[in-house]
């Protein structure tokens, strides 16, 4: 069912009996019994009891410490997101249903020519939903899903960051379907600097590459398609022209994110509203959509629940005596306010930029 969450590599991992640091599993796999040793649910058949051994086998190698690293930080834990959370970017869910979700759900039917990508892009402006697609990515696809951020990497991780890659690569293929997403990939994959570059995130960035293309290179190896690790790197970026050539590339689907459309505003406020005690008439939401041109999903996100603030900030002192039943409701003047202090975040200039790299390099 579409309701399936994502598996997680820490379910599996656990019943191996790989420590994954006390840290409670997610609630959807937290079954005593995974983390007994004992196993899985839903892993009683052979077929998955021998994925069970490959995920075993692979991680001969992979530290310890890194392997935990991975469960913890790494494998996406949490609510999973389902399309219907997602306000528009129609175009953007049936790239990704035919790039990404077809071919998880029915590897039989894409290989040879058909064989998948190993890459999907996603760039565009900040807070437009590409993390919120990713995620909605890994629910519908039932994949294990890995979420890092190549900030992260350069930053947190540093020193340990080359293994880390690494060792990424060889638990999702042992966990497949995998996703790896990696959001601000520019920062990874940024156009060499020459001098200027520091030769460890040179070296990082390589090794990313490499572990990347050994991907489609097991692939190519492999007479029986269905038996091959089916991971897939996709990537989020606010910054599209930092990314050099060569990553550029492999990015064979870039589909562009962009601001939402007046219809997808529409659709976005009326969900945001939907739980919500409001005054606001048809005509006024309308009148909404106009005045948020140019407002980002995580920007009306943010208008909304600072217009919320309204009824309560009208109460000042009293806020703390008033039963809640006697709250106003929410009105189109405490929209009209918070529309004076939250303001787009994307110009109108930094627009023109986006469109221009999706003419030169989008997919259509
Ligand atoms: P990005 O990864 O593009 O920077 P996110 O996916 O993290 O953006 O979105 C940030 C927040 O903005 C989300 O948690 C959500 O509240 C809101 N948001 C952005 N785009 C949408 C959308 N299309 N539909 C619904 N909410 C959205």
């Amino acid at each position: 069912s579409s309701n399936t969450p994502p598996r997680t590599a820490g379910a599996a991992l656990a019943g191996l009996g790989v420590p994954t640091n006390g840290t409670p599993a997610p609630s959807y796999t937290s079954s005593p019994d995974t983390r007994n040793g004992a196993a899985v649910p839903g892993t009683e058949n052979t077929d998955e009891m021998s994925k069970e051994e490959k995920v075993l086998k692979s991680l001969v190698g992979v530290d310890e410490n890194i392997a935990k690293t991975i469960m913890n930080e790494i494998v996406v834990k949490g609510d999973p997101v389902q399309w219907e959370d997602i306000a528009g970017l129609e175009a953007a869910k049936r790239a990704l249903k035919e790039t990404v979700i077809y071919p998880f759900l029915r590897p039989d039917l894409f290989s040879g020519l058909r064989e998948p990508a190993r890459g999907m892009l996603l760039f565009g402006p900040p807070g437009t939903g590409k993390t919120m697609l990713a995620r909605a990515v890994a629910t519908q696809a039932k994949s294990t899903f890995f979420s890092i951020s190549a900030s992260s990497l350069t930053s947190k991780y540093l020193g340990e960051s080359e293994k880390l890659v690494r060792a990424l690569f060889t638990v999702a293929k042992a966990m497949s379907p995998s996703i790896i997403f990696v959001d601000e990939i520019d920062s990874l994959m940024s156009a060499r600097k020459g001098e200027g570059e520091h030769e460890s995130s040179r070296r990082l960035k390589t090794e990313f590459l490499i572990q990347w293309s050994s991907l489609a290179s097991a692939a190519a190896g492999n007479e029986n398609d269905e038996e091959q690790p089916r991971v897939l790197v996709l990537a989020a970026t606010n910054l599209p022209w930092d990314i050099d050539e060569a990553a550029r590339r492999r990015f064979v689907r870039r589909q562009y994110i962009p601001l939402p459309e007046p219809e997808t505003r529409m659709e976005q406020l009326n969900h945001l509203l939907r739980r919500q005690k409001h005054g606001l008439t048809p005509e006024q939401i309308a009148e909404l959509v106009e005045l948020t041109d140019g407002y980002s999903g995580s920007d009306i996100t943010a208008l909304a629940k600072d217009a919320a603030m309204g009824p309560l900030r009208s109460l000042g002192e009293d806020l703390l005596i008033t039963p809640r039943d006697q709250i106003r409701p929410m009105s189109f003047d405490d929209f009209k306010m918070s529309l004076s202090t939250v303001r787009p975040s994307v110009s109108k200039e930094g627009l023109k930029e986006f469109e221009k790299w999706d003419k030169e390099f989008g997919s259509r």
